[in-house]
């Protein structure tokens, strides 16, 4: 007989046990980084098909980003096919939300056709509101981001704006706006100004990204619609999950009490976000009967990687100790290299990667870097120095495509489409191309249309049917050409034109490569991204149309297969995306990655090189929790499989002036203290050479067969060729003489070609 279960061979004995542990159970699989957590809940989600029969449409499988969703459906598919894999209900807590929501707005009160407002649009409500407070605010210096993100904590942990604005008053004994009683307190203006933000979002038929999640608890908390739906709930990086992602979880499951999560409290990094590391604790109380599994051995990184992330992580004293071990070998060192000044460090770490290839004899690819920056801002410089080593990379996550202005433009055009009570779309394009529609003029159509309580869209085609007088008339002609090509669009829309084609008719109606050929510089590369949009447009169409088909073999009540206009799907999906997400996996492969700390989570790459370990930037001078900071160059490094380089410019430019630069504190204080102790740095302070031996140990690390002889002389010769030289490196000077004993043991070839 055929088994169906050989899938489970590539799991360890403990993660064998956490994969096919009983179905209705709660379970809790904690670990540290490489030890096979998403790996087991993949296995799990195949086991409970495949072996316990639970239908796929009842499994609920969230991940962290929609990357991972991507991998695990991809690794999923091999096992189980496309028509199983296309029925799982998964993906981040965000998109499972807004699938739901769409399917079943009518409960909660949300219009069908709402409008995902992603954080930028929501920053320019917040700031239109808080203009009102211009008086107050002199005195409180309140920022728009500030209070954007204020409020955005405020959902996350489930607090109203009303909510919000009771609590600020009663904490200030605040007795009302009549009198001369005291000016409001910051948290009084925050809560008005939330009020004021969630009904714009209402009036707008717009959900921000919060309350997909805030609406998402509301639906499944309150409706018999989730009863059965869901036999069993999986959570990957649930140490990361806020107050709603957990209430979300809470009410997904209750009916059945049947959950796996995954996580690794020292990889907790998003306290920023409102995650709290106690919804472990919590899950406990509310299902006292889990069950925890615990996974001690790390497949990805070599051992000396692992006594280094190790070592950085412990020095939180707070942490609770848990063992990690690896059976790979110890490898190389990784490195910590320092220059002076910026450009050099970047100019080392292209150097660098582009000797690593040589050395290596093709066994390492440009997609084998991953270079992982503290925040994006460091990028700039590190880009430049690939692109003049030709060195091909890709920027992973930060939602860079679609905040592009031209992206935004085409989305915000297709948003009025779907959704005409969308202001923000509106105020977007009304002036794209130039109509000479100004301020004034566009504010008293705003409050016009708020007086006859319609939509901004709704009073300008009144206006120019002379449905609504006008005291201007030249206003008629102004919005003549807008008006007509929403008309013509909406028509097509409505008889079927997918979004790629409608798309393509905006551009000509308003001229949109002319537009951009005469307001931008750079309007070549931006025509290039409104390209490109179509092309993502092409795919999601594609993609949908596949996944019907697979559906429509196995429809059943639970199925999300929901009757979306295509148009209204592209918007979903793109408003949920982040650009890495989109590409092909098959392109990234030749490309060096460059991304933040914080979207590598989860990932892990042969090289990886994490710039700028300075004072100001571990912990970064800007976050008030030292000891996430320290957790997430943990999580930076333990991403790295092979080779892992930290390195740092002694001085640095900040707005135009250079200042120095201390190392960072967490990997000072490993290498004073094992100097103290007399032992091996763990870092060394020069490049590893990759002669046959290492190049042995990486290629067995790693599984790859070691390259042929003749070709790494072969690059090596046209590397050197290239007279390519790092800039002299600066050595970690020791403090005193034991720190030079133990340098002196620590031999390590230092020639490179
Ligand atoms: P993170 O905490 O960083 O998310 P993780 O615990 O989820 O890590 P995975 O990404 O699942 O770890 O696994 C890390 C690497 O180890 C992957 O390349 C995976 O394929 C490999 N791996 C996991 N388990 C095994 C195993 N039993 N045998 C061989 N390789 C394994
Ligand atoms: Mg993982």
């Amino acid at each position: 007989m055929e088994r169906t279960d050989s899938f489970l061979d590539a799991l360890n004995g403990v993660q064998l046990r956490a994969a096919t542990h009983p179905p209705n159970s709660t379970l809790q699989i904690l670990a540290g980084p490489g030890s096979g957590k998403t790996r087991v809940l993949t296995s799990r989600i195949a086991h409970l098909i495949l072996n316990c029969h639970i239908p796929p449409a009842a499994i609920c499988a969230v991940t962290f980003t929609n990357k991972a969703a991507n991998e695990m459906r991809e690794r999923l598919t091999k096992l189980l096919g496309k028509t199983q894999v296309a029925q799982l209900k998964m993906g981040t807590f965000h998109s499972l939300c807004a699938r739901f929501l769409r399917k079943y707005s009518k409960l909660v009160d949300v219009p069908e056709n709402f409008t995902v407002c992603d954080a930028s649009e929501s920053k320019k409500i917040v700031a239109t509101h808080l203009k009102t407070f211009e008086k107050d605010l002199k005195a409180h210096n309140l920022e728009p981001g500030t209070v954007t993100s204020i409020i955005s904590k405020a959902k996350a942990k489930r607090l109203s704006a009303d909510g919000y604005l009771d609590d600020a008053k009663s904490k200030a004994h605040y007795r009302g706006p009549t009198g001369t009683e005291s000016p409001p307190t910051p948290d009084i203006i925050v809560g008005e100004v939330y009020v004021l933000y969630e009904a714009t979002l209402r009036q707008n038929n717009a959900l921000d990204f919060d309350d997909l999640l805030v609406f998402g608890v509301k639906l499944f908390s309150g409706h018999h619609l989730t009863v059965g739906w869901c036999r069993h709930i999986l959570v990957d990086e649930f140490q990361d999950t806020n107050v709603t992602q957990y209430d979300l979880m809470r009410a997904i499951a209750n009916s059945v009490r049947c959950i796996t999560i995954v996580g690794d409290p020292d990889q907790s990094i998003y306290g920023w976000r409102a995650a709290e590391v106690e919804n472990l604790a919590k899950m406990k109380r509310d299902f006292p009967e889990t069950v925890q599994i615990f996974l001690e051995e790390n497949y990805r990184s070599t051992g000396a990687i692992l006594e280094a992330s190790l070592e950085i992580v412990s020095q939180d004293s707070k942490r609770i100790a848990k063992s990690l071990y690896t059976a790979h070998p110890d490898g190389i060192a990784p490195v910590l290299y320092q220059v002076n000044g910026e450009q050099e460090e970047a100019s080392f770490i292209a150097i660098e990667v582009k000797r690593l290839v040589a050395q290596m004899g093709g066994a390492f690819k440009w997609g084998d870097f991953a270079i992982l920056l503290r925040f994006n801002a460091l990028s700039r410089t590190i880009e430049n120095a690939l692109q003049k080593e030709g060195i091909p990379c890709r920027i992973l996550g930060g939602h860079k495509f679609f905040e592009r202005l031209e992206v935004k433009d085409v989305l915000a055009y297709l948003q009025l489409l779907d959704n005409p009570a969308f202001v923000p779309a509106l105020l977007r394009v009304i002036n794209v191309p130039g109509r000479g529609i100004g301020e004034k003029t566009l504010a008293d159509i705003l409050q016009r249309a708020e007086k006859a309580q319609k939509s901004p869209l709704a009073l300008l085609e009144g206006i120019f049917d002379m449905r609504v007088p006008d005291n201007k008339p030249s206003i008629r002609k102004k919005i003549l050409s807008f008006i007509q090509a929403i008309r013509k669009l909406r028509k097509s829309a409505e008889s079927g034109t997918g979004p790629s084609d409608l798309i393509n008719e905006l551009l000509d109606l308003v001229e949109y490569q002319d537009h951009l050929r005469k307001t931008q510089p750079d309007w070549e590369t931006r025509w290039e991204n409104v390209r490109e949009l179509i092309t993502f447009a092409k795919e999601v169409e594609e993609q949908s149309v596949r996944d019907n088909a697979a559906l429509a073999l196995n429809e059943d009540e639970s199925s999300l297969n929901i009757e979306m206009s295509a148009l209204r799907q592209f918007l979903q999906v793109s408003m949920l995306s982040s650009t890495g997400d989109n590409e092909s996996e098959e392109s990234n492969q030749e490309k060096v990655t460059i991304t933040t700390c914080h979207s590598a989570k989860g990932l892990e790459w042969p090289v990886v090189i994490i710039p700028s370990v300075d004072a100001t930037t571990y912990p970064f001078i800007r976050s008030e929790d030292e000891d996430e900071e320290r957790r997430l160059l943990y999580v930076a490094c333990t991403r790295a499989k092979s080779l892992l380089y930290l390195t740092r410019s002694t001085t640095r430019r900040v707005a135009g002036d250079t200042k120095s630069r201390a190392l960072s504190k967490f990997i000072q204080t490993i290498m004073e203290k094992r100097a103290k102790e007399n032992k091996i740095p763990l870092f060394i302070d020069h490049i590893p050479h990759l002669e046959l031996e290492n190049r042995a140990i990486l290629c067995k690390v790693l599984e790859r067969p070691e390259p042929d002889e003749a070709e790494v002389q072969r690059m090596v010769d046209a590397f050197t060729r290239q007279g390519r030289e790092h800039p002299p490196g600066i050595p970690w000077t020791p403090p005193g003489q034991a720190q030079a004993n133990a340098y002196s043991n620590w031999s390590y070839p230092q020639s490179f070609p």
